[in-house]
């Protein structure tokens, strides 16, 4: 996803606006109509009758008729992928949308003339009903451009993406391997030795987000005050979001041209933050220390970097089962929990090999093999159920 900052004029502001109330008003009508199915009523309509629908509603509202019929078409494509997806176990099941909340909408069948570039460092984007819309040219937009998104986030800034999938990064051909260990301190560590640090909000800025914070929880709702706050609060946020989005870009490019394998470990972060918070009937155990964990996880932006990987170097990731990585001396193979010292280091018992612990991680990952030789006889238990001997090379 290639995002540039929109600069729409304020007549063309208020036009993006309604496309996006629109397209709330669109999906709001899907959730309803999901909300309102029983089992036993036989299938949820698809997109193509609820296109049929849709017309139906545009031919007895005029109001929703002055509206771009490809806006709320995609409000009702873009609804039914969430569904998929929340039957796919991916995300939660899709909710109602507010206004000043993740606003946006979509455009499809994009022609290679709507988008046209001005000058140096803008260029312009055909928007139905809004004409041109101009955006900062930051870097070249790709070919192939078939839809774009077009949001609004909370602090008011205008962003369009392009969806295109990043082409693929040819590698060195050498059969380099890499391991790559996601850590909470250092955001990645590789075998190489390499520490990555995904950028995060520097002390400054995070003491003024924690003091806009606290300003827009003590404000009146509905003041001045309050909106000033959280404003700002939107604002860092967004600007930490970036930093990490251009960092996962950055890494998994570098990566992706460095090695031709990436060895990563086989982690449903997803799956992990969900259980950190546990249910109503089994509430996570843990959950504060967890949920610190998966603040850190979060901030690393780790599900971003391998998504781009697999975007960058199709069919040259590889998931890692993630046991014992974090005690297994990268040097002998012996794997015991007194060689982990601290949070930071590792000292093998046996062989006295000392390492950064995360970068001896990223060496087993590299590995990669050292967990499956353990495969065929491994209950489904904790880490430290003494692997010692199903760890020797088979
Ligand atoms: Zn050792």
């Amino acid at each position: 996803m290639c995002r540039y900052r929109l600069e729409p004029t304020p007549e063309q502001e208020s036009i993006l606006l309604r496309h996006c109330s629109d397209a709330r008003y669109v999906w709001n009508l899907c959730v309803e109509q999901e909300n309102e199915h029983r089992p036993g009523r036989g299938r949820m309509p698809g997109f193509a009758e609820r296109c049929r629908q849709l017309t139906e509603a545009r031919a007895e509202n005029p109001w929703l008729a002055e509206g771009s019929v490809i806006v709320q078409q995609q409000a009702v494509r873009d609804h039914l992928q969430a569904m998929a997806s929340f039957f796919a176990g991916n995300c939660r099941r899709p909710g109602w949308r507010k206004a000043g909340r993740n606003e946006g909408f979509r455009i499809v069948a994009v022609k290679p003339g709507d988008v046209r570039r001005l000058n140096r460092n803008h260029a312009a984007v055909r928007v139905p009903k809004a004409g041109w819309v101009r955006f900062r040219w930051s870097r070249p937009v790709p070919d192939g451009v078939k839809s774009f998104r077009v949001t609004r986030d909370r602090a008011g800034r205008w962003h369009v993406a392009f969806a295109v999938i990043p082409a693929p990064v040819p590698g060195p051909g050498t059969g380099a391997i890499v391991g790559v260990d996601r850590g909470v301190a250092v955001s990645a560590a590789l075998s190489t030795g390499e520490l990555l640090h995904c950028p995060s909000l520097s002390p400054r800025e995070a003491r003024r987000l924690r003091s806009a914070e606290r300003r827009s929880a003590k404000a009146r709702r509905g003041s001045g005050r309050r909106r000033a706050a959280r404003a700002a609060v939107a604002r860092l946020k967004a600007r930490e979001a970036d930093r990490r989005r251009d960092w996962a870009e950055k890494t998994s490019t570098g990566l992706a041209r460095r090695f031709d394998v990436i060895r990563v470990e086989d982690l449903e972060i997803k799956t992990m933050m969900r259980s950190a918070r546990g249910t109503k009937d089994a509430p996570g155990t843990n959950v504060a220390a967890k949920t610190g964990l998966n603040r850190g996880i979060g901030k690393a932006g780790w599900g971003l970097l391998v998504r781009r990987l697999e975007d960058k170097a199709p069919g040259r990731v590889e998931k890692v089962p993630p046991a014992y990585t974090s005690q297994r001396c990268s040097a002998c193979g012996h794997t015991t929990k007194e060689s982990r010292e601290s949070q930071a280091a590792f000292r093998c018992v046996a062989c006295g090999f000392a390492c950064n612990a995360d970068v001896n991680a990223a060496r087993n990952i590299a590995a990669g093999h050292a967990v499956k030789a353990r495969e065929g006889d491994r209950v489904a238990g904790p880490a430290n159920r003494e692997p010692q001997l199903a760890l020797a090379p088979a």
